[in-house]
């Protein structure tokens, strides 16, 4: 069955009435990105007004890959991780084939002992009906939908913003503005800002079918499939019955023709056979990788697809929107209650542009890789391929999508090199389990202190986690050592570790990350 848009109520907004008081924050745009930020904000306590230009979630097939890490920051968010778990394809296996032979395959998540699956395959409408019902929920947030942002302008202490409704225009002032309104962003344009990149000139046509079929919850990748000669195909399995099929048509194709039914129809039947299907969706894309050279501009801070976009085929899209989300949530809401500088927000910038340009270069590789350039490139992509079958090494040199994994921040703060290198400064704090809850579950608002092993040292201010040295705890946060204290930041990245520090190390380094100076 379709999805069944429903519109979400519209309100005349205040502002139409009179003047409305200055807001701490708004955020134009009620995607993945803009929904996650503002309920971020409500966790720490920030009120945000969130608006989009019309009344309905994402319309057609976008994206469908959830990283293990956009789970984990979706869990920290109400109920909104654990409901997309349900609901999704549970998967971590993919394959990739040449002609028919299989050439490659890999685990993303060999290991037990994480809460968060690799990946679940889910709607992006989905996604987002969950988040807008999680923001309804909270008192701290107010959407309003139907609201266009036409203008900007903004000073040193805050912006404004001029937005239509279809009861007129109003202006609306903010401490701060949070541009989550997408690849094409009109607040981007509206600023003047160069978004840098490239196009590839490559069409794919992106069709999403319905269809009662048997195919194991697996990414299925081929390079020059049978069914579809000289080009590359994916197929992802969705809730509902659904699977998407991406299926590479060439730049010299025609995107009005191949736009039409009685096209795609046939190629579509030339995957799946005999199997009946209905059409859900389909699309014909292009491929980009640009990003802004900064996402900070004074007032304006950008997040998700205004600030940076990708191939999809990596997944590195929305998932990298949710990091962004992750980097920028605490740092924003402890400037606006005054408990840091504003400066401090420079790290999220440091560590986003960071990010993005892990995500674009993967990205693109990958895009090349599976639409060589005549000549040398098209020469080494072939080769491979016809090895891979044979030669292990070549195995690894297929680039089919590089999944997205979150990057490791190269953060300054105290290290220590006997214990793990996963667990280092900048990575992610590794999940384990605590009997029948979860680490992760335990960090994520405030900075917490791990004392793995042994006690904290006498004075710490911060929150102390004490964890017995045991399990996958040990494994993943000890390794050889006997004990361990692991600073954690609000985001769940380690921010300093070391087998012995004293409280006024501690202390310092508590300093640094809400200065953004680790
Ligand atoms: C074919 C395809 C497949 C993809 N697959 C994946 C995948 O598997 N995994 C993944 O992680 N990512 C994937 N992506 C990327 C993912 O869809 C995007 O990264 C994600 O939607 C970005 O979210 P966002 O909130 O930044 O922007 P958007 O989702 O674009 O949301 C922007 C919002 O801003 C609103 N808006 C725009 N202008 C205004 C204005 N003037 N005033 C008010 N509101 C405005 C829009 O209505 C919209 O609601 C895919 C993308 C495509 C196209």
């Amino acid at each position: 069955m379709a999805y069944d848009y429903k519109p979400y109520p519209y309100r005349r907004a205040p502002g139409l009435t009179a003047p409305e008081p200055r807001h701490k924050v708004l955020i134009v745009g009620a995607g993945p990105i803009g929904l996650a930020m503002a309920i971020e904000l409500a966790n720490h306590g920030v009120r945000s007004v969130v608006i989009d230009d019309n009344d309905v979630v994402s319309v057609g097939s976008r994206a469908i890959c959830w990283s293990k890490r956009a789970l984990e920051v979706l869990d920290r968010l109400g109920d909104v991780g654990a409901r997309a778990v349900a609901k999704g394809v549970t998967w971590k296996v993919g394959r990739t084939r040449h002609h028919e032979a299989e050439v490659y395959a890999f685990d993303l998540l060999p290991e037990a002992g994480h809460k968060m699956p690799a990946f679940v395959n889910l709607q992006q409408y989905y996604v987002e009906e969950y988040l807008i019902d999680e923001a309804l929920r909270r008192p701290e947030i107010e959407i309003r939908f139907k609201n266009r942002v036409v203008g900007l302008d903004q000073s040193t202490d805050h912006a404004t913003a001029r937005i239509e409704t279809p009861d007129g225009a109003y202006e609306l002032e903010a401490d701060w503005l949070i541009a989550c309104d997408g690849a094409r962003s009109p607040v981007r344009e509206m600023m003047g800002l160069a978004f840098e990149g490239v196009l590839f000139e490559e069409r794919f046509l992106i069709a999403d079918i319905e269809m009662t079929a048997d195919f194991p919850p697996e990414r299925w990748f081929w390079f020059e499939p049978t069914f579809h000669p000289g080009q590359s195909a994916l197929l992802h399995k969705q809730p509902d019955n659904i699977y998407r099929i991406d299926l590479q048509l060439g730049w010299d194709t025609d995107p009005e023709v191949e736009r039409k039914p009685e096209r795609i129809v046939p190629r579509i039947e030339k995957v799946v056979g005999d199997r009946k299907f209905r059409l859900d969706w389909s699309s014909i894309y292009t491929f980009q990788c640009r990003r802004l050279d900064s996402f900070l501009h004074g007032r304006v801070i950008f997040a998700g697809d205004s600030a940076h976009v990708v191939s999809p085929f990596g997944a590195r899209g929305g998932n990298g929107g949710l990091q962004d989300v992750d980097a920028l949530g605490w740092r924003l809401a402890a400037v606006v209650r005054g408990d840091a500088p504003g400066a401090s927000l420079a790290a999220y910038d440091r560590e986003r542009t960071f990010g993005a340009d892990e995500n674009i270069l993967n990205s693109s590789r990958t895009t090349r890789f599976m639409t060589p350039a005549d000549g040398i490139e098209r020469l080494f992509r072939d080769q491979v391929l016809r090895l891979a079958g044979q030669v292990p090494f070549a195995r690894t040199l297929v680039n089919s999508g590089r999944l997205s994994v979150p990057c490791t921040y190269a953060l300054t703060g105290a290290d220590d090199p006997a214990l793990p290198l996963a667990a280092r400064p900048g990575s992610v704090a590794p999940d384990a389990p605590l009997g029948e809850a979860w680490l992760l579950d335990r960090l994520g608002r405030e900075p917490v202190l791990l004392a793995i092993g042994r006690a904290a040292p006498k004075g710490v201010t911060v929150p102390v986690l004490e964890l017995a040295a045991e399990g996958w705890v040990r494994a993943r946060y000890l390794g050889g050592a006997g004990a361990a204290l692991y600073l954690i930041r609000p985001d769940q990245i380690v921010a300093a570790r070391w087998q012995d520090a004293d409280a006024a190390t501690i202390a310092d380094a508590v300093r640094a990350m809400w200065e953004g100076r680790e």
